[in-house]
Order: C-alpha cells, then structure tokens, then sequence
C-alpha cells in the first residue's frame, strides 16, 4: 500500500510556483495578486482565508483580504467584485463562501470575470471544463488530478466510483475522469444519497473518490484488492484533546488502507492539494491576463 502524500506533493510544486513568481520578478514581471473577498465573521471562513493568505506569503504572490459585514446587500457586493474585475493590479479573487442566506451565491458567482475566477466556479469555466477547453478547475477536483498525476496512478480503462455529487467535488471530478486525456479515460459511476446499494458499486471500482461528509463511511468490506482511494471527506468529530475535534475522512483508514494500492489520509491528503491548486490559478490567471 502506497500513502499519498498530499502535504509532500503540495510542497513540491509550492516550490515550482515560488520559482515561477522569482523568475517573474527577475523579467521585470509583478507577483501575481490574489484578493479574498470575505463577508461576514464566520469562523471556519476566516481561518480558510487566513490559510490562503499564508499560502500567498509562502509562493510570493501579493494577497490582499476584502472584509464585508453579513449586512452588505446582493447589489453592493456584486458592485465590489465589478471593481475586482476592472482593477488590472487584480489577477485572481476569490469569494469566500458560503455567504449571507440574504446573497444568492450564483448570482454573485457570475458577476466575476471568468478570466479572474480562480476558485472556477463561473458557469464560463465550469462548462469550458466540460468541453475540456482551458479554464479554471476549481481547487479541489484540481488538486486530486495533481495527485493521480504525481503518483503515476493508472485511469485508463478504470472503472472510478465517485461517492458525492457535488458541484465543486463529485460532478466536476466525474467530469475530468471520463475525459479523453491523463488522468481521465475512466469508466465514471456517481452515488449519492439515493443511490441504492452502494456497496456493490464500490466493490466493482478501480479507484473510489469519496465526497460526502459522512466521517468513515467507506468501509473495508466495500473496496476491493487494489483499488485507489482517495478521501476528501473533512468532518471534525469531538476528541479528547487540546483542540477538542478532531478531523475525519469518509474512509474508514485503518481497514481500508491495507487493501488499497493507493490511498489518501485525512489529514495530509487533499486537503493541502486544495490551497495549492488555487496558487496554481492565481499563478496562470496572471499570466493570462498580462497578454
Ligand atoms: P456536499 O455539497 O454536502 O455534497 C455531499 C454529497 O454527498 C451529496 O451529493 C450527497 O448526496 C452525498 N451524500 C451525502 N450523504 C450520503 C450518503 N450517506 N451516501 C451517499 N451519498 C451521500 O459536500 P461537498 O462540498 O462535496 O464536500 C464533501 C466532503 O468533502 C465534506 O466533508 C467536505 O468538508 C469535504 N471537502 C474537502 C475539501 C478538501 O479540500 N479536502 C474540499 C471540499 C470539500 P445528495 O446530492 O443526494 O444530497
């Protein structure tokens, strides 16, 4: 059994993007500049975006954090993010989600110029992605293709069974492995919570993307010998210790591991591919835009 290292992987081409943004400023080039767009006080939300920013640091980009408070309306956001998409200094933004029950989330979504959004949830890119033209996968499907990539797993001819169907994970994922390139040309089942016998899905699959949040769901007795497993599953469970949580996968790791060729923990799985993909974005958003 092989452990995927996402931190290690992320780490990596962390360094690729560092090395990227020096050579940009040797040419003469500014460092890409990535804007967080953050509305509201809530908890995970600010932690994600402070996350962000400290990836920004790390690679050299420029990060700047718009804060709103949860009283802004529709309008006045949306006439922010227009001043986003008009500023040349802007490379790539981001709109934390989720927003304010009072904000319909697309709407905001699609007033972002789909050439600066880098978290590739505008309609424009999301069917760009379907097409298989450029555009920006959004962080986390990104990131798992890194990953498929950095280990050499094989897709071709696999029957991959997708647990979720999620607009940013399960959709877009089945989406970019029935594809006809690397990594892709899957055989794609989805499953969601009407899907029926799930176990006898799982049980046929080369490799298995669990998207559900639902903590350890995917037991040993539904994977087979050999399969790839990849957990994007995050849920805090309470513990006992300093933090009092801790954070679980969709897999059950210690029975399903020793049956896997590949598989992700939680943490230190996905989860750090995520932030990187989206330095990856901001990277080629900058270099786009300057054409
Ligand atoms: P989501 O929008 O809540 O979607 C969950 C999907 O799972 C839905 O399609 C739902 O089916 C399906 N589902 C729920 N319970 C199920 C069950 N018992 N059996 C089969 N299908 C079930 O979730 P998401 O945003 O895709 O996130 C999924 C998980 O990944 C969460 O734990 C989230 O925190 C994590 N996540 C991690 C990262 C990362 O960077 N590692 C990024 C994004 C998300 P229906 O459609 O029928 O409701």
């Amino acid at each position: 059994m092989i452990l995927i290292n996402g931190k290690e992987t992320a780490a990596n081409l962390k360094k690729e993007i560092a090395k990227k943004v020096e050579d940009r400023l040797a040419a003469g080039k500014r460092a890409p500049h990535l804007v967080a767009i953050l509305v509201g006080n809530n908890g995970a939300s600010m932690t994600y975006v402070a996350n962000k920013e400290k990836a920004c640091q790390q690679v050299g980009f420029k990060s700047s954090v718009l804060t709103y408070p949860d009283t802004i309306t529709q309008d006045e956001l949306i006439a922010e993010i227009q001043k986003l998409n008009n500023d040349p200094t802007v490379d790539g933004f981001i709109v934390q989600l989720p927003l304010p029950k009072h904000i319909d989330e697309q709407s905001v979504i699609e007033s972002i110029d789909p050439s600066k959004d880098v978290d590739g949830f505008h309609s424009v890119n999301v069917g760009n992605m379907t097409l298989g033209l450029p555009c920006f996968v959004s962080a986390t499907p990104h990131g798992i293709m890194e990953l498929l990539k950095a280990y050499n797993i094989e897709t071709k001819g696999k029957h991959c069974v997708i647990l979720g169907r999620s607009n940013i994970v399960g959709r877009p994922m089945a989406n970019l492995l029935s594809q006809k390139t690397y990594p892709g040309n899957c055989t794609v089942t989805v499953c969601h919570s009407l899907t029926p016998n799930i176990k006898d899905l799982t049980l046929q699959a080369d490799i298995i993307i669990a998207a559900i949040g639902v903590p350890e769901f995917l037991k040993g007795d539904m994977v087979k010998e050999g399969a790839t497993v990849i957990d994007v599953g995050i849920t805090r469970i309470p513990a006992d210790n300093e933090k009092g949580y801790r954070i679980v996968g969709d897999v059950a790791f210690d029975e399903v591991a020793p049956k896997c060729s590949h598989i992700t923990p939680v943490p230190g799985g996905v989860g750090p591919m995520t932030i990187i993909s989206l330095m990856e974005n901001t990277l080629r958003a900058a270099e786009i835009n300057e054409k």
